[in-house]
């Protein structure tokens, strides 16, 4: 299976996917020789639409444009969900070290996104899948990315859902 990893070139800051794992890569607009090992990989996954939706949202964050990114992810366009949000956020600052860029209000977005459903599933009566997207929508969260939500936090062992309805561990 190929795996798709998201880098930002270190000389042009150009961000770009690199396929399975190079010892070098060359980047696509200066052609600078990259020691792919050395480079922090922003986001890492084996599915490249996943990983072209990613790199779109860290092109839109560096030219700044964090209007658009934002609607973009509220609209539920990106489905990488808070883990995702989080790994850019971080790795991104630490390359880049805008600091400036960190506001607050992406990164309560995309903190709390999982609360929402998180909360969703504590106030729910009963909680069941389709009362807890109920919530998260009522909290700005589209159908789509609340479900991916409640699957991702149940694949990840955060809840455990029996006879159709969820619970927090
Ligand atoms: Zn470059």
């Amino acid at each position: 299976m190929k795996s798709y990893t998201v880098i930002i070139c270190p000389n042009c800051q150009c961000v770009q996917m690199v396929v399975n794992d190079p010892k070098k890569t060359a980047c696509n607009r200066c052609q600078d020789q990259l020691k792919y090992r050395e480079l922090k990989h922003f986001f890492e996954s084996t599915d490249e639409e996943e990983a072209r939706r990613v790199r779109g949202k860290i092109e839109a964050k560096e030219r700044g444009e964090l209007e658009r990114f934002n609607e973009l992810d509220e609209s539920g366009v990106f489905k990488s969900a808070d883990e995702v949000n989080d790994n850019i956020e971080n790795k991104f600052l630490e390359q880049k070290g805008l600091q400036e860029i960190k506001s607050g209000k992406t990164e309560n977005n995309s903190r709390s996104r999982k609360q929402i459903v998180i909360d969703g599933i504590n106030n729910s009566s009963p909680p069941t899948k389709s009362n807890i997207i109920d919530y998260a929508m009522k909290h700005g969260i589209s159908k789509e990315s609340a479900n991916d939500l409640l699957v991702k936090i149940k694949n990840r062992g955060e809840v455990t859902s029996q006879n159709g309805e969820y619970r927090e561990l």
